[in-house]
């Protein structure tokens, strides 16, 4: 979402006459976009944010920007802590960043930092189609913000409220970028099954953006089991270009820890949704989040998680220990798993789920599948890298194709997470 978020600012001042650099020493303006939903994520941000001080003491004239939600969670600290600082703003100020910009360049070095950061329930940046697609794969914000509340999570304090996208600006985002190459979109939101428009559910939104002609593929990002649809499941399998992918976070595998966190689901529940997910569209890769740690959290009570990821069965999983965040619900509960606790439990839950992605993945080899070609391998530049329709990443021998093409591809054996395909 950073990265798309990140685009529509490069939109924002390339539209205004801006040109891009690569090099930090070039550059008349340093923006640093920051997320804030972990501590580990907001303090590397803020380390990075740090070591630009000394950019800014050999050339007072550079502007040093900070974008995003850190802005938005903690302006005053920020303009305490990083006092050379020119411009702290928040994700739904960023239209205002042209002119942000030329008034500091105009001023005289050394004034204290413009904060920026109010959120506006309407901003949706719909009219900007980013300039750089990001070439065979896109990304598409469909709803900004969330209202869900759960008691970890900071997203709705700093992202604000839940809204969508105009369907009809959606699919003219999605032509513009299938006009300039682009073969897949990919969905976001911070629950993209909340989306609705004016009597149109998300599932309307897959059928119709996977209608634009000469697009391939369609993904999304992130599910809710609240909100999701069976109908979701039912265009997957109806609609071979909405991809058989399911990123669908659980969290915790315990009831008592899930209703701590307020999500709105129980385990079984839980188990149900994928149950009839995988009924209706047997091809679909799973994947997940999942907090270890959180507040008052019992070796009893993490162990359901591990017998929940064994009962599940997750292709792929991403797993946080809990961080405190600020003004979020569970900070006002006491944070007594310890930290070597709370690693023990994460390494106990990686090296599982990395064993049960290890099975599920060697259970594809000598499958044969379409592959859409993203680009050259990073490792090797005779070899194409594609990914499967459930977002497996191959690489292969290159034989004249093209980035964008879809081709058959039998998965051979695996490097990491990674197959070495042959084409079929
Ligand atoms: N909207 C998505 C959902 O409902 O699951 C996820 C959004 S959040 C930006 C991404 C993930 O970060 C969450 O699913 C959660 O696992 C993790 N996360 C959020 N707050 C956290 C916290 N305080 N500590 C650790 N992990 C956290
Ligand atoms: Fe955060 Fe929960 Fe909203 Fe996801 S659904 S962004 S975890 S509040």
């Amino acid at each position: 979402m950073n990265v798309a978020d990140s685009r529509t600012v490069e939109t924002v001042l390339l539209d205004a006459g801006f040109h891009l650099t690569e090099s930090l020493g070039e550059a008349d303006v340093i923006l640093v976009n920051t997320c804030a939903v972990r501590e580990s994520a907001e303090e590397r941000a803020l380390g990075q944010l740090a070591s630009l001080s000394r950019l800014k003491t050999e050339t007072p004239t550079k502007i040093i920007g900070v974008l995003g939600c850190i802005p938005q969670e903690m302006k005053d600290e920020l303009v305490r802590r990083l006092p050379f600082l020119d411009l702290v703003v928040g994700p739904d100020e960023y239209r205002q960043l042209p002119y942000l910009i030329e008034e500091r360049l105009a001023a005289a070095p050394g004034q204290p930092a413009h904060v920026a950061a109010r959120l506006n329930r309407h901003e949706l940046y719909d009219d900007i189609v980013p300039h750089h697609t990001g070439g065979i794969t896109a990304f598409v914000t469909i709803t900004r913000g969330c209202d869900k509340f759960c008691s970890f999570c900071v997203v709705p304090y700093v992202r604000g409220r839940e809204r969508s996208r105009p369907l009809t600006s959606i699919i003219a985002e999605v032509e513009q970028l299938v006009a300039k190459g682009a073969r897949e979109v990919m969905l976001l939101g911070q629950n993209v099954d909340a989306y609705r428009w004016e009597g149109q559910s998300f599932a309307d939104c897959l059928e119709a953006v996977a209608a634009v002609e000469g697009l391939q593929r369609v993904r999304f990002l992130t599910s809710h089991p609240q909100d999701i649809h069976l109908r979701i499941f039912e265009v997957m399998r109806e609609n071979r270009k909405v991809c058989p992918y399911l990123h669908l976070p659980v969290q915790s595998g315990c009831d008592r820890i899930l209703e701590q966190m307020n999500r709105g689901y129980t385990r079984e529940r839980y188990l149900e949704i994928i149950e009839s997910a995988r009924e209706i569209a047997p091809d679909l890769a799973l994947s997940t989040d999942i907090i270890v740690g959180f507040p008052s959290e019992t070796e009893r009570e993490f162990e359901e998680t591990l017998d929940l990821a064994r009962c599940v069965r997750f292709d792929s999983a991403f797993m946080f220990k809990y961080s405190e965040r600020p003004h979020t619900k569970a900070a006002g509960m006491t944070d007594d798993v310890s930290e070597t606790e709370k690693i023990r439990r994460l390494e106990t839950l990686i090296a599982l789920q990395k064993q049960i992605s290890q099975k599920q993945n060697l259970a594809q080899i000598g499958r044969v599948d379409e592959v859409l070609i993203e680009g050259v391998s990073p490792k090797n530049a005779l070899q194409w890298f594609g990914r499967t329709p459930d977002f497996r990443p191959v690489v292969f021998s290159q034989n004249g194709e093209v980035p964008g093409q879809v081709v058959r591809v039998k998965l051979g054996e695996l490097s990491g997470f990674t197959f070495l395909g042959h084409l079929a």
